[in-house]
């Protein structure tokens, strides 16, 4: 178990949580040899460099596609994975490395709450219990001291029938009995935030929380939140795939994409008007309800890349509609381009004999190259240059040369630039279009 952690305070902020360039990455597990042939670990960058804070009573919008490291950031906020570097503070002080009893009365503060309420309940366990479970678990900070008592029982009895009218989960007294299986999924979120509120958090992070649920029943749940947090001052950090949800609810939003935050800024400035190309394309596909004015719902072209070996330069650059020569252009770029190049037949001709098989093409960082007989090479090269005519404009504007060396064929690309981040009207965007 980790011991307790010095206590850091953060520099004076009004921010309840703050992270800084937080990075998560995951060993990937393989067999020893292999480990050892590689040297080194192969990790998944699952965050890689994440920056955002939250004010007391703010709701922030975590917003990305599945995979793109938005549930480990919540998880690393309440620290039930552990951070690989950079720094988590909360209500101004450093919880990155807190452990012990310190750590278990920070879970008191932030609570977090999953997508599937079924998983997230006990079966076994009465509604009643469940709810006042943490309360067990927490008896010291809480009420009388003699756990096991009478009079604590019925402390918490209290407790949890207030929480339960609190979230709406009525008649409390009759349902206070009831199984999970005896609850309908909008009833079942509704305990699992009695649960979450009994400990009297501050921050609660919310995974998904809604999508499980039917769209009547969701708005209604969102609407609770919204109450709550004007109750009690509440803050959320509120994670979603679905940005249609995040606008109903949220003031900040910060856009993610492959373990970064690509856009962040208030809600409305973002919605009324996206600066990331990555921004635009989500916006694009949330369905509009006017058969007029049927939205586009085609997401970039590809899928998310592997978080194990991130794209060069902008990681979205690879599916990017806006993309320049500069964004991180790379040999293995050009190596998947020749592939879908040489899958299709009627584009490929006879240029399988002469570049294939895809295999036999290496690519490291910004090189590309093809080792061939040597009476073909300059063929290839011809080959290869033709094949470059069809690509993107970016990519072949990237490229620096095409060219042979013995029996080699090698295609270079221009180092890309070093992406930053830019204030926009408003917001943050990491996107060279603003640099
Ligand atoms: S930096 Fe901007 S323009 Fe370039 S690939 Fe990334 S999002 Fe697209």
């Amino acid at each position: 178990m980790t011991g307790p952690a010095t206590v850091v305070k953060a520099e004076p902020t009004d921010e309840i949580l703050r992270l800084d360039d937080l990075k998560v990455h995951f060993p990937v597990k393989m067999p020893f040899v292999q480990r050892l042939l590689q040297r080194g670990e192969t990790v998944v960058h699952a965050v890689d460099g994440v920056s955002f804070g939250i004010r007391p009573g703010e709701i922030l919008g975590l917003v990305g596609e599945s995979g793109c490291g938005k549930s480990t950031v919540g998880r690393a906020c309440v620290r039930l994975v552990k951070p690989t570097a950079g720094r988590i503070f909360f209500d101004g002080q450093d919880i990155t490395k807190l452990g012990g009893e310190k750590l278990r009365a920070l879970r008191r503060r932030i609570q977090i709450i999953f997508q599937d309420p079924h998983a997230s309940l006990n079966p076994a366990m009465t509604i009643g219990k469940a709810i006042g479970h943490p309360l067990r678990i927490h008896s010291s900070v809480f009420g009388p001291q003699k756990t096991g008592s009478e009079e604590f029982g019925e402390w918490i009895r209290q407790k949890v029938l207030n929480a339960m009218k609190e979230v709406g989960l009525t008649p409390e007294e009759q349902l206070y009995d009831k199984y999970p299986g005896d609850l309908s999924g909008g009833q079942k979120q509704r305990a699992v935030m009695a649960r979450a509120l009994i400990l009297e958090p501050n921050l609660l992070v919310v995974d998904e929380g809604v999508s499980m649920l039917d769209m009547s029943v969701r708005a209604k749940v969102l609407e609770l939140m919204l109450d709550l947090k004007r109750r009690h001052k509440l803050t959320y950090l509120f994670i979603t795939h679905d940005l249609a949800t995040a606008k109903f609810i949220c003031d900040k939003i910060a856009i993610m994409y492959l373990g970064r935050i690509v856009e962040i800024g208030p809600a409305r400035e973002i919605y009324a008007d996206p600066k990331h190309p990555y921004t635009k394309a989500l916006l694009q596909v949330i369905p509009i309800p006017d058969p007029d004015r049927r939205a586009k719902k085609v997401l970039p072209r590809g899928e998310v890349p592997d978080a194990v070996h991130p794209p060069a330069g902008c990681r979205f650059h690879p599916r990017c509609p806006a993309v320049l020569a500069s964004c991180g252009w790379e040999a293995r770029d050009f190596v998947d381009f020749l592939d879908e190049h040489l899958s299709d037949p009627k584009r490929a001709g006879d240029d399988e004999t002469i570049l294939g098989p895809i295999e036999d093409w290496r690519a490291k960082g910004l090189v590309a190259s093809l080792e061939t007989n040597p009476l073909k090479v300059r063929k290839a090269v011809e080959r290869t240059n033709a094949v470059l005519v069809e690509a993107p404009v970016a990519m072949k504007q990237a490229v620096e040369s095409v060219s042979s060396q013995n029996r080699t064929v090698i295609v270079r690309f221009r180092s890309h630039h070093q992406l930053l981040q830019s204030n926009v009207q408003g917001r943050v965007v990491e996107c060279l279009l603003y640099q």
